[in-house]
């Protein structure tokens, strides 16, 4: 068998444009622009990247975005004080502060002090602990999570009751997939360092999402025959024949078990367009909350 493959970069060019048809539309009939800030302190590259390509993909679908950026040195109160005033900002619907935050910073304080309303990162301490309960449903859901649950989603394949196996618990991969998971009648089981025979309880798995950060670990003897294998590991391997030194490889062993998976994602280009994909979309479901529209 030979799997299908999920390109997430084609799934999350749809959603973009769906996206910018809402937009135009709330513009139209509401006169509402939904509104992003970004908060980003210090000069982390990765980040600034990051920041950089959100505000971009903002920008194509007709949402305002605004950048704030804080010297490396910020204080706890200088970063808490620029929350709060982004919290009392009605032309702002979503407020994301790019992690990770200089190590002298109290991150959960600052994930904290994020309005409910504009958390569309999904990681405020109320919006996780809403998504670990039964029937409490969260405001947001963390974006890299709910794009999982999108590309199972959008290839059509079924959660309710199957066996669906997570690689990972940290607090914004592998523990919100599943939950979001067990919100979906799923029957869940996670993983971690201490798990006891991996590859078996792997096997079990109808869907099996991997969130690790080991280069190509999951083998094709660790999946079931027609899996749905979602990897949403991101790492580099040497590689001397790439001009840049070094390629990019999932926690799955793509060519290995792609000839066994019923589907699968590639990487790259497969959850990594979704991340941004269900930023765009929880800020205008904000805008739209905000508004009374939902
Ligand atoms: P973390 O390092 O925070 O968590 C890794 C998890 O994997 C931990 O729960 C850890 O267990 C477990 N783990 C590590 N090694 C093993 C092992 N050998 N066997 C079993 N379990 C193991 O990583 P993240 O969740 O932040 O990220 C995971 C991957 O996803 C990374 O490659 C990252 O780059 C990528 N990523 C991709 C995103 C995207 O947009 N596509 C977004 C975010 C992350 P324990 O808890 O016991 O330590």
């Amino acid at each position: 068998m030979t799997a299908n493959i999920i390109d997430g970069k084609a799934i999350a060019q749809t959603i973009q444009e769906e996206l910018t048809a809402e937009v135009a539309e709330l513009k139209a009939k509401h006169d509402i622009v939904p509104g992003l800030a970004t908060v980003l302190v210090g000069d982390n590259t990765a980040s600034q990247t990051y920041v950089r390509m959100k505000r971009k993909r903002c920008a194509e679908v007709g949402i305002h975005s605004v950048g704030h950026e804080l010297p490396a040195d910020a204080t706890q109160e200088e970063v808490e004080a620029l929350v709060s005033k982004l919290n009392a900002d009605p032309a702002i619907h979503g407020i994301l502060v790019q992690l990770p935050l200089p190590g002298h910073l109290d991150e959960e304080a600052v994930l904290n002090a994020v309005s409910l309303k504009k958390d569309v990162d999904g990681f405020h301490p109320v919006n996780i602990g809403r998504l670990a309960m039964k029937g409490r449903d969260p405001l947001f859901a963390p974006c890299t999570p709910a794009g999982v649950i999108e590309l199972i989603d959008r290839i059509g394949v079924e959660i309710e009751g199957k066996e669906a196996v997570v690689l990972g618990r940290s607090n914004i991969v592998g523990l919100p997939v599943s939950m979001l998971l067990l919100a979906r009648n799923a029957t869940i089981t996670v993983c971690h360092s201490r798990t006891r025979d991996l590859a078996g309880v792997c096997r079990r798995a109808d869907i099996l999402i991997a969130a690790v950060g080991r280069a190509e670990m999951v083998k094709a003897d660790w999946v079931k025959p027609g899996a749905t294998v979602i990897d949403v590991g991101i790492n580099r391997v040497d590689d001397d024949t790439r001009k840049r030194g070094y390629r990019l490889v999932g926690d799955v062993d793509y060519a290995d078990v792609q000839e066994v998976a019923g589907w699968i994602t590639p990487v790259p280009g497969g959850v990594g367009p979704m991340t941004i994909a269900m930023l765009l979309q929880n800020t205008v479901v904000s805008a739209k909350r905000e508004a009374g529209l939902l």
